[in-house]
C-alpha cells in the first residue's frame, strides 16, 4: 500500500524534469486556489461548501490531467497509476484515481491550503507544536523569543511566513505569476550551482542575489497590486526569519524588506530544500542518459 506522501514524492520528480509541466502545473494551483477562495467566501464553512468544493477539486483535476496528457512520459504516467491504485479507499484518493494525472495531488494539496483563508497565525501555532519536540531553544514551549532560533523553530516560522506570502500572493494574481515564474528559474539555478564541484558557493550567491533583483523590479512594477495587501502579518514574520540560527535563511529575511517572494526564496537558500534536491537529481538524470 502506497501513501499520498509517496505520490507526491514521485510527482516532484516528474515536475522537476520539466518546465513545460510545472507552468502548466503552477498556472492549475494558481486558479484552483482562486476558485476555492471563491467558493469559500461565497459559502462559507457550510456543508453546501463541502459539496461544491468537491465538484470544484474533480472539475480541477480534469482539466489539469487534459492539459499535461502529451507532457508526462509514458513510463512516469504508468509509475504514477500504479502509486494511486495502490492507495488505501478514502474520497481525495478516489478523486485522484478517477480524474488526476501526474502532479494532481500536489495540486488537490494546494487547493486545499486555500480553504484555510486564516492560515497564520494559527499556522505558526501548530507549527510550532509540532516543533517543541525537537526545539533547543526554549520558543517552541515558553514562547520567549530568544536571540536566535533553533532549526525547529526556525524551520516553523519559515513554513508560516511562506503560507502568508502564498495567501496574499493569492490576492495579487499577476504578480504572483510572475513570482512564480522567477522562483522556478531560481530553483535551476541553485540546483546548478549546488551540482557544480568548485565554487558552488560563489555561483549560488550570483544566483540569489539575481533574484532578489528579480523580484525587487516585478514588485515595483505591480505596486498598484500590492499596495491593496496588508503586509503587516508579512513583515512580523520576517522579523521572527531573521533570528533563525541558519545564517541562509536569516540572510535573505534580513534582505526582504517588503518583497513578495522573499519567504519562499529564503526557504530555497536552504540546503535542505525539496525542491532544488528534486531538480538536482533530475539534472544528474539527464547528464546520465545524454
Ligand atoms: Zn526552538
Amino acid at each position: 500500500m502506497t501513501s499520498l506522501r509517496d505520490v507526491i514524492a514521485h510527482e516532484e520528480s516528474v515536475l522537476a524534469g520539466s518546465a513545460r509541466l510545472r507552468s502548466i502545473h503552477a498556472d492549475a494551483v494558481r486558479r484552483g486556489r482562486a476558485s476555492v477562495a471563491a467558493v469559500m467566501d461565497e459559502s462559507g464553512d457550510s456543508d453546501d461548501a463541502e459539496t461544491r468544493l468537491h465538484r470544484l477539486y474533480a472539475q480541477t483535476l480534469e482539466e489539469y490531467a487534459a492539459r499535461v496528457d502529451r507532457e508526462v512520459p509514458e513510463a512516469d504516467a504508468r509509475t504514477w497509476r500504479d502509486l494511486v491504485s495502490a492507495l488505501p479507499g478514502d474520497a481525495w484518493h478516489d478523486l485522484l484515481r478517477t480524474h488526476g494525472a501526474a502532479g494532481a495531488a500536489r495540486l488537490l494539496e494546494a487547493m486545499d491550503l486555500a480553504r484555510n483563508r486564516t492560515v497564520p497565525p494559527a499556522a505558526l501555532d501548530a507549527a510550532l507544536t509540532a516543533a517543541a519536540r525537537t526545539c533547543v531553544c526554549g520558543y517552541a514551549k515558553t514562547g520567549t523569543l530568544p536571540k536566535r532560533l533553533c532549526q525547529a523553530c526556525a524551520g516553523a516560522v519559515g513554513a508560516a511566513w511562506v503560507a502568508e506570502e502564498q495567501r496574499l500572493l493569492q490576492r495579487a494574481m499577476t504578480l504572483q505569476a510572475e513570482v512564480g515564474r522567477i522562483l522556478d528559474e531560481a530553483t535551476s539555478a541553485i540546483a546548478d550551482a549546488r551540482s557544480r564541484g568548485e565554487d558552488a558557493y560563489g555561483t549560488e550567491q550570483v544566483a540569489l542575489a539575481r533574484t532578489r533583483r528579480k523580484l525587487a523590479r516585478a514588485n515595483r512594477r505591480h505596486r498598484e497590486e500590492r499596495s491593496r495587501l496588508d503586509v503587516s502579518r508579512w513583515k512580523e514574520l520576517a522579523g521572527l526569519a531573521r533570528r533563525a540560527s541558519m545564517p541562509a535563511m536569516s540572510a535573505e529575511a534580513r534582505r526582504a524588506r517588503h518583497r513578495l517572494g522573499m519567504a519562499q526564496l529564503a526557504r530555497l537558500a536552504l540546503h535542505t530544500n525539496h525542491d532544488v534536491q528534486a531538480r538536482m537529481s533530475s539534472r544528474a538524470r539527464e547528464r546520465g542518459t545524454s
